[in-house]
């Protein structure tokens, strides 16, 4: 058959909406924090086969993802915690296309900062209201949305188009490597997390820090006997900052060239001393660094470390003892594609068949699972999708319905020139 026109594939889109904001209320009033991803998976499972996929459930297994531990984090186990994942095979000669989407969501937070129950999924200004709405429960519907318009107008793909439903992104993106390691690859992959309808080729890394700072402690009532490991973080802190801002000065990544903060170094946590009336002989500070694409991990720690240890050695205590650096938690290498590459034409070409804009094509601070299909599965990956990231993990999320039913169109047209 011929492939369906640009306008058959929008209009397809637009008669299934209802199915689609249904979808959507169902997944963000079915809860799924980062670790309990089960009952909305079923969710996600069954929409999936209504469609007609052939669709694949499992628990990723903690073993196999073990020697990924400094990539995506070590688990005890993942039971309970399934990926889903819908297979439409093509008949033959043509490229294949991964369409993802994480399933988790961060803590929905304080609920009276909420205009709405963060779980009613309730619509106010056409917008669906909820955590995870955004980010990014939105993206997976219209992911299936896309799939299920173009089945049925009667299309059929000649390389196979794979949808993903996956856990454990927020906190290093287990599911997506771990679909990956069940041998879902691809020619390509569009994530529709939150973009805003840019199209993101880069990412940036992050790595999570802990500064152990000695002192030495005495009453309070004579402290200047003691040495306030507080005190002495103080200059450290200082070294930190300056060296985020000679950081900012130096890097010259075009993608990043008009973000204000490039490598946010923050700190998020200080613990320090045990008494009021004791000088704190200890304190730990636990931050994350960002990096961007072209720095290596390894580099950025040595250099990282270096900055510490420089600004210690001006104090003669912390020469004698110096201070410690730790790094835990998911180590997120930053990745990046071309500009240049076709599948950023057929993302642009689909998003302007639909609203007549060219989208930008943009670098982004924070690390997601892009970086999983490009550094660790060589698939080139973008991101794309609707509305903002600025309103995810934050009170009062929400998704506009009128973008997500745009990312699905979108995404159809990419998907159908993708797989022809
Ligand atoms: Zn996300």
């Amino acid at each position: 058959m011929t492939a369906p026109t640009d306008q058959q594939v929008i209009d397809a889109v637009d008669r299934i909406a209802p199915r689609a904001i249904a979808l959507l209320q169902a997944l963000v009033r079915t809860p799924s924090l980062t670790g309990d991803e089960g009952a909305v998976q079923q969710l996600v499972a069954a929409a999936m086969t209504e469609i007609g996929l052939d669709v694949d459930v499992w628990d990723p297994s903690a073993e196999e993802l073990a020697p990924y531990s400094e990539h995506v984090g070590a688990f005890d186990t993942l039971a309970g915690r399934p990926n889903v994942v819908g297979r439409w095979g093509g008949s033959g000669g043509g490229t294949s296309l991964i369409l993802n989407g994480h399933i988790d969501t961060v803590e929905p937070g304080v609920r009276d900062q909420w205009v709405v129950d963060p779980f009613s999924a309730e619509i106010l200004d056409g917008r669906v209201f909820g955590r995870g709405s955004l980010d990014m429960k939105s993206g997976v519907v219209s992911n299936i949305i896309a799939v299920a318009a173009l089945r049925e107008i009667g299309w059929q793909p000649k390389g196979d188009l794979i949808v993903e439903s996956v856990i454990s992104e927020e906190d290093g993106g287990a599911g997506a490597l771990a679909s990956i390691l069940r041998g879902y690859t691809a020619d390509a992959c569009i994530i529709t997390e939150p973009t805003a309808f840019s199209i993101v080729v880069a990412q940036g890394g992050s790595l999570v820090f802990r500064i152990h700072v000695p002192g030495k402690s005495a009453h309070g009532a004579a402290r200047n006997e003691g040495i306030s490991a507080f005190e002495l973080f103080i200059p450290i802190f200082q070294a930190l900052l300056d060296f985020e801002a000679e950081r900012n000065r130096t890097i010259d990544h075009p993608l990043y060239a008009e973000i204000e903060n490039k490598i946010p170094i923050n700190v998020g946590v200080i613990r320090s001393g045990a008494w009021p009336s004791s000088v704190p002989d200890w304190l730990i500070a636990e931050g994350r660094a960002g990096l961007v694409p072209g720095e290596t991990l390894e580099q950025f720690k040595a250099e990282f470390i270096e900055v510490v240890m420089n600004a210690a050695s001006r104090d003669p205590w912390l020469a004698e003892h110096p201070p410690r650096v730790e790094w835990f938690s998911g180590q997120f290498a930053p990745s990046e594609i071309s500009a240049g590459h076709e599948l950023v034409d057929a993302v642009s070409a689909a998003h302007r068949a639909v609203t007549g804009d060219t989208p930008s094509i943009k670098g982004v601070t924070y690390g997601a699972d892009m970086r999983h299909f490009i550094n660790i599965a060589g698939i080139p990956c973008v991101m794309y999708g609707a509305d903002d990231v600025s309103g995810a993990h934050a009170p009062n999320e929400s998704v506009a319905i009128a973008d997500m039913l745009t990312c699905a169109k979108a995404v159809a047209i990419a998907a159908r020139d993708w797989c022809s």
